[in-house]
């Protein structure tokens, strides 16, 4: 006989997360799964190379607790290089286990009981569970399709004293929108009235178009004291499974970033780690520049064949994803919408309610191109059968 005990949710809002949720349909209808964000192309072989030689080597043992120095030391000079920012590799730079532990481990940091964390929506599913489960109040502000720009008016009514920490995405998922240098003027100026700290998610950081600069929070000298930065090799090397990524601190932020990340994980993956090292040692720059021009023809390409179909497309200036209003097509909710679009028509996408705590729907889905175009191609034909 079994006794069921009866377990109290501390998360009692959240279920699967949606991509989980969306990739099993995809598998199970054979769908072709433009849901979930990773690319199906291979990473370049030479940094598989570089991790077997890790492997053989003899590097498969713990690495230390901050990350391999020699891969926060690549990192260090390939930030001061792009965004003329100085970060200790000792004691600034943290390797995690991916960008998700990083952003666990910085909320668990900061937040404490009752403090009230800005959350922009529709925003990534990581942050709000993290505020909740370390007893921080989300408090949400919308922004607008189809620019999806931050309204500072809002902002500024919803800081208080109690505000500890703002989280930012630029280039955003799922909107695919960027900040821009209007938007740091205003930032700057609510700081310097209020205390908060700033979460900046910057894992897309490389994937901008159009000419487009990414704007991080360290290439501020007065936002960087307050930010912790967040970035992942996943994206930036289509090695998403590999969960390796990073935190950019200041030495006091960074030091209790630490007390929370040798609980949490200890340390990351070594091998992979070492092979990251090597790969990027001498030109990383240019190998971030090769991504930016690769990811552009693929919008480009994914967005001028879906002319052929009934969608119509809110332009990404960012990310490997792309909005698609479906609102001339059908009026049903988003999320039956996308699972019948996966069911009867073979192709898996991400309903936009799903990044709302409130469940706003605007009709839209969320498309990731970053596929081989005969995956986009194949998608594209079923889509035009709508
Ligand atoms: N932040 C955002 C905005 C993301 O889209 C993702 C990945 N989907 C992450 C963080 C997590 O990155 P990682 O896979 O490195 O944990």
């Amino acid at each position: 006989m079994t006794t069921s005990i009866p377990v109290r949710t501390k998360l009692p809002q959240v279920g699967t997360t949606i991509f989980s949720v969306m990739t099993a349909l995809a598998i199970e209808h054979q769908a072709i799964n433009l849901a979930q964000g990773f690319p199906d192309f291979p990473c370049d072989p030479v940094l598989i190379d570089c991790v077997t030689k890790a492997m053989k080597d003899g590097h498969n043992q713990y690495a230390p607790m901050a990350g391999l120095l020699r891969l926060r030391e690549v990192i260090a000079t390939y930030i001061y290089d792009l965004y003329k920012a100085e970060y200790h590799p000792e004691n600034e730079i943290t390797i995690t286990s991916g960008a998700t532990e990083a952003l666990y481990a910085a909320i668990t940091a900061l937040v404490e009981k009752g403090d009230e964390v800005i959350v922009f929506e529709p925003c990534y599913d990581a942050y709000i569970p993290a505020i909740e489960l370390n007893g921080g109040v989300a408090i949400t502000i919308e922004l607008e399709p189809p620019y999806y720009a931050i309204d500072w008016k809002k902002v500024r009514a919803k800081v208080s004293d109690r505000t500890k920490l703002m989280i930012l995405n630029s280039p955003n998922n799922p909107t695919a929108s960027t900040i821009t240098q209007e938007d740091i003027l205003n930032l700057k100026d609510l700081i310097e009235d209020y205390q908060f700290f700033i979460l900046s998610d910057e894992v897309y950081e490389h994937l901008i178009y159009d000419g487009r600069t990414h704007t991080s929070m360290c290439a501020d000298d007065l936002l960087k004291t307050r930010s912790l930065i967040v970035a992942s090799f996943g994206k930036s090397l289509h090695v998403t499974g590999w969960k390796v990524g990073y935190c950019l601190a200041p030495y006091a932020l960074t030091e209790e970033f630490r007390k929370v990340h040798q609980f949490l994980t200890f340390c990351t993956h070594l091998p992979t780690q070492v092979a990251i090292a090597d790969y990027l040692q001498n030109d990383a720059l240019s190998k971030f520049a090769d991504l930016k021009k690769m990811y552009q023809t693929k919008r480009d390409y994914f967005q001028q064949i879906m002319q052929e179909t009934r969608f119509k497309p809110i332009k990404s200036k960012g990310t490997y994803f792309q909005l698609f209003s479906f609102s001339d097509i059908t009026d049903e909710n988003d999320t039956d919408f996308a699972v019948r679009l996966t069911q009867e028509f073979g192709v898996a996408t991400v309903p936009v309610s799903a990044f709302y705590a409130s469940g706003r729907d605007e009709s839209l889905l969320r498309f990731c191109f970053a596929k081989q175009e005969e995956t986009l191609n194949q998608a594209v034909e079923r889509l035009c059968k709508i």
